[in-house]
């Protein structure tokens, strides 16, 4: 293998270990992280999210409380539980599990979370200010990305950033907080015309999309930093959006998947819960 292997699953521990440090002095001063999760219905993918974002909680000393409601509630039952987690002060983070079973409206129910505990970032007001360059809650797999690209201490001002994919959990932001680093930033998408083209440009790769394998070796210049953000399943196994295999002969560093970028992600999550309260 040719490119450096980027550990997220190592990173994200000893991140979640920091945070573990930082949360038992909060304590000691009295405050005590709390984060709330909405999860909605019984989407099997969902609630193994949950699952592992609980169980992180529980290890770092984060308050959890898990509030699961069936598929069949009705939106103003969901915004007044969000709106009494608003007020609670012993919650300073409020994630609800996307996506939510149909008939539920994700836009008003995200626009109603209180942006101070929006700590997936989801929140127009915190999306603004990422866009407008102010502090605020950043979506967690775009920053564990940057956190990922940041430990391999190579600078990212001036470099060539492709990003393939748009969405407004991953892609966009993602884009926007390379940008905030300097980056000159391209993001692909469907009607891209040429996707290959503009991927081997790029000093940094970042791929989005949920297409396993879509990203070959001759995508790829020599040298690049490749990110994968896919989760596929394929027979049982996750594979990402990346020929791991080959693109890993020619990339200079890339994640691998699993234990790339998704345990980052959760690790994030804690770090912007811990963050809340401070
Ligand atoms: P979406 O389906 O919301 O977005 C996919 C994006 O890919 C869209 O912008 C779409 O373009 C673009 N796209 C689709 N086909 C092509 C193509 N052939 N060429 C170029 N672009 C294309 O997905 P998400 O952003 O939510 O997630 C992307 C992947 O990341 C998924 O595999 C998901 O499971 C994974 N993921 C992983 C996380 C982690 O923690 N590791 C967290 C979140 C997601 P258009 O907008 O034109 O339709």
């Amino acid at each position: 293998m040719g490119a450096q292997l980027i550990n997220g699953k190592d990173i994200a521990q000893s991140i979640r270990k920091e945070l573990k440090e930082k949360v038992s002095q909060l304590e000691a001063r009295g405050k005590k992280p709390g984060l709330a999760v909405v999860l909605v219905g019984d989407d099997p993918a969902s609630a193994v999210y949950v699952r592992q974002k609980k169980r992180a909680c529980k290890e770092i000393g984060i308050y959890s409380e898990e509030h699961h409601l069936p598929e069949d509630i009705s939106q103003d039952e969901l915004l007044t539980l969000v709106d009494r987690l608003n007020k609670d002060p012993n919650i300073h983070g409020i994630l609800v599990q996307l996506p939510l079973p149909e008939g539920l409206d994700e836009t008003e129910v995200i626009d109603a979370i209180d942006p101070r505990k929006d700590v997936d970032g989801f929140h127009p007001i915190n999306v603004g200010r990422l866009h407008i360059g102010e502090k605020g809650f950043v979506p967690c797999t775009p920053a564990g990305i940057i956190e990922l690209v940041r430990r391999l201490e190579v600078p990212i001002s001036g470099k060539k950033v492709v990003v393939v994919g748009r969405s407004n959990i991953v892609g966009k932001p993602t884009a926007a907080l390379f940008l905030r680093e300097n980056a000159t930033v391209t993001i692909c998408h469907s009607r891209t015309k040429d996707v290959f083209e503009e991927c081997r440009q790029a000093d940094i790769l970042v791929a989005a999309v949920g297409k396993p394998h879509m990203v070959k070796k001759e995508w790829v210049k020599p040298g690049a930093i490749v990110i994968d953000v896919g989760i596929n399943r394929i027979d049982g196994r996750l594979v990402g959006d990346v020929d791991f295999d080959e693109v890993k002969e020619v990339a200079g560093a890339i994640t691998p998947v699993p234990g790339g970028v998704g345990p980052m992600t959760i690790a994030m999550l804690m770090k912007a819960t811990v963050a809340a309260v401070e």
